[in-house]
């Protein structure tokens, strides 16, 4: 530990995915960023991985520095850098758990792999023993930053252990909780006192994600107001009475987004631009018409969604929208993958308005970066949103979002209202309630912002770019965040 600032030297960060190895999400994005900030914050840290097979294809170096059997099962312990950082990734390798292709939760038929509770059960045993410098590496964190479910067990293990390191646990998403039958709790070889409502008993199932909430010396969600909303019954997922039980350790540090979202540098974009010179956003929007096979028309808005095709992300309310949206009249792109009944519905509007929507289905990092760039506006009506990274890109890129007041949705986006608008504040357009009525009439007040470009728009593009998401900011949160965990566990 740092006595002088009693900050931890040493952080063992635990995740189930980090870009650019592995991504299927907002999570990805975060573990490949966080603890490369951290490091040049001058931390000691290791990224620890699943060694999927995606990851031990990936190009890279990596060697085996350890090996050793978990109740489990035998682990080897490969260390490779995360491509284009110096930061080492320790690869928790046992191949029947996790060297088959495809998603890392979900087998081809679209359900979670059967054998999800053992795969993590056996990566958190194994974060455990590396947490407790029983490796054999001598290296001994000060701290553990776990997140999300697959990462729950960790804290729950370490507190079995007296000399153990202080326990983070970031919630990133509470819908998603790792719930499995309790028949499976007797082959995890966790110890009998952990069935129980206190610990990761849930209602007779067993929760990987209480393990975090309940065993973690500290924990923390995405953004300041998902940490508030999580604590009541709307959005608290059946979690929200032991939230607000544990609420004195529970806070929200926002996401930010990676360095190479940036309009100035984007090498995948048609034209580079800036809030100095903005005159480039102009020809991404030509380009990204041209590529999607729409008509080129540059006097009406260009609406974009990425994202995944689910509830959360308001896609149903959204398709309810659209067809009074496509008469404002406006293009919109949609890129995403997800549940096949939304990606029928939009492939259905697509056919039927041919020269207003466009509908790419799958993942496709680099269009995402296009339509950030060429589009006008940015629709994000999620029901609810930790923190959300889309409008940040967008922001950063010029494209002022539509968003539902909802956690990080709220904490980044500034409604234009005439005092905003006066302030040089407003950054986009913000509503209350998950209805398509109330989205249409946000998208039409965006549109006629839209129409006034140089009273209106050019100022709100303006302050969304100027607008500080970086990563260090974050990181320095987090490590004030560290500090705070380290002092409560000493004292
Ligand atoms: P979540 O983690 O809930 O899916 P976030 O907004 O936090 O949502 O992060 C989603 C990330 O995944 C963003 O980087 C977004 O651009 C990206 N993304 C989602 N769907 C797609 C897609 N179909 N193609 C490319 N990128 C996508």
């Amino acid at each position: 530990m740092d006595t002088n600032e009693n900050l931890p030297r040493k952080i063992l960060f635990a995740s189930s995915e980090a870009y650019p190895l592995i991504k299927t999400g907002g999570l990805g994005d975060v573990s490949g960023s966080l603890p490369v900030a951290l490091k040049s914050l001058h931390r000691d840290v290791r990224l620890v991985l699943p060694a999927y097979r995606e990851i031990l294809n990936h190009k890279g170096k990596s060697v085996t520095i350890a090996q050793f059997t978990l109740p489990l099962g035998h682990v080897k312990i490969k260390e490779r850098l995360l491509p284009g950082t110096r930061l080492k990734v320790w690869l928790v390798d046992c191949p029947s758990c996790f060297d088959r292709s495809g998603s890392p939760y979900l087998g081809e038929n679209g359900l979670p792999w059967p054998d999800n509770a053992e795969r993590y059960a056996l990566f958190c045993q194994a974060v455990s023993h590396l947490a407790l410098d029983k490796a054999g590496l001598e290296w001994q964190p000060d701290l553990v930053h776990c997140n999300d479910w697959q990462t729950g067990l960790v804290p729950a293990q370490l507190s079995l252990s007296e000399s153990r390191p202080a326990t983070l646990f970031t919630i990133h998403n509470l819908a998603y909780q790792g719930l499995f039958p309790e028949t499976l709790f007797s082959t995890l070889n966790l110890p009998w006192s952990f069935w129980s409502p206190h610990a990761l008993e849930y209602y007779g199932q067993l929760s990987f994600l209480k393990g975090g909430i309940v065993f973690a010396d500290r924990i923390n969600t995405v953004s300041p107001t998902y940490a508030e909303e999580i604590q009541t019954p709307q959005f608290g997922c059946g979690l929200d009475g032991l939230l607000r039980h544990r609420k004195d350790k529970l806070s929200g540090i926002l996401n930010g987004i990676d360095k190479n979202w940036n309009p100035a540098q984007d090498p995948l974009l048609t034209k580079n631009y800036s809030l100095r010179e903005p005159g480039g956003k102009k020809d991404n929007k030509k380009a990204l018409l041209r590529e999607l096979h729409l008509p080129v028309k540059m006097n009406i808005p260009l609406m974009a969604f990425v994202g995944r095709l689910v509830e959360q992300k308001g896609i149903d309310i959204l398709l309810t929208a659209l067809p009074e949206i496509v008469d404002l009249p406006a293009q919109v792109v949609f890129l995403g993958s997800g549940e096949k009944r939304y990606e029928q519905a939009l492939r259905q509007f697509a056919k039927r308005h041919p020269e207003q929507i466009a509908v790419q289905i799958g993942f496709d990092e680099a269009l995402a970066h296009r339509i950030e760039a060429g589009a006008d506006i940015f629709l994000m009506p999620s029901r609810f949103e930790p923190c959300g990274l889309n409008q940040m890109y967008s922001q950063r890129y010029g494209t002022p979002p539509v968003v539902h007041r909802v956690g990080g949705l709220a904490d980044t986006v500034t409604d234009t209202t005439p005092a905003t608008l006066r302030d040089g504040t407003a950054t986009g357009v913000v509503f209350d309630g998950a209805e398509s009525t109330v989205l249409i009439e946000a998208v039409k007040r965006a549109t006629l912002l839209y129409g006034q470009q140089k009273q209106y728009w050019q100022p709100l593009q303006r302050q969304g770019m100027r607008q500080d998401f970086s990563w260090r900011r974050s990181a320095k949160n987090y490590l004030e965040l560290y500090r705070q965990t380290l002092l409560e566990r000493a004292g």
